[in-house]
């Protein structure tokens, strides 16, 4: 079996042990990167805690983030750029619906592996008024040791195309903004997205949120966090000698 297969295997059953209540059922899925231009992605009605080689599809990037700066595009041109992005003849099975939010988060070279879930604690935050500061605040040293200074929060949207979009819009702000690429996506009403050059990353991260999630919700409960200062937060927080640069993943091809 291909290599990557098999680490983003091992990683999809890290993320969808039941016992660690990330995702349960058909919740959540999974990626890697294979090349340039191709990527594994859990398909369809599989779930994470099992899932085999026959659980994951191989998908053109080019072909399904074709759709994504189409403004007419609607559910039929999904279904159809879905099918035309398979790359193994007679391939039957779906990708994930949101194969395209993993499309676009792999083009970027330092992101190898992706994991989205929908954590227990962290979905409490996401589904609470207070989802935004929570996902962008920081609480304790290690928080910000696993997941930077700040992270990509998403309002919610229609999962599938337009969540794409929204993604794409609000990851690239973050990058020109911040100037460095983050390691984690919170997104409102739905759950989390991590994403890293390995699976340890990925799930490392996954772990963290979660953690730094269970805390908030505890500090709220506690008469409300005290959220750590902006000068607290860079005095942990190593930023590179040099400001990443995205090539816009908007118009890549
Ligand atoms: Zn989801």
């Amino acid at each position: 079996m291909d290599p990557v297969l098999t680490e983003l295997i091992d990683m999809s059953h890290y993320l969808g042990d039941p016992a660690r209540g990330y995702a349960i059922l058909g919740e959540g899925n999974s990626s890697a990167r294979i090349d340039e231009n191709s990527f594994y992605v859990k398909a369809s009605g599989t779930t994470m805690a099992d899932i085999d080689e026959h659980g994951f599809v191989k998908v053109s990037i080019p072909k399904v983030t074709s759709i994504l700066d189409d403004p007419d595009a609607g559910d039929d041109d999904v279904s159809r750029v879905f099918k035309e992005s398979l790359l193994e003849p007679g391939e039957t099975r779906r990708p994930s619906v949101e194969a395209m939010l993993h499309a676009i988060l792999l083009q970027v070279p330092e992101f190898r592996f992706i994991g989205h879930t929908h954590p227990a604690y962290t979905n409490m935050v996401l589904c609470s008024s207070k989802a935004e500061e929570v996902a962008t605040g920081r609480l304790f040293p290690d928080h910000i040791v696993s997941l930077g200074h700040k992270s990509v929060y998403v309002p919610y949207v229609d999962p599938g195309l337009v969540l794409a979009r929204e993604v794409r819009k609000r990851f690239e702000a973050f990058v020109a903004e911040e100037g460095v690429l983050p390691k984690a996506i919170f997104m409102q009403n739905h759950g989390l997205i991590t994403m890293g050059s390995s699976p340890k990353a990925v799930t490392s991260c996954t772990d963290m949120a979660e953690k730094a999630s269970q805390v908030a919700v505890g500090a709220y409960a506690m008469g409300g966090p005290r959220y750590m200062a902006p000068h607290e937060v860079e005095r942990i927080f190593t930023r590179p000698d040099e400001a990443y640069r995205l090539k816009s993943i908007a118009d890549t091809e």
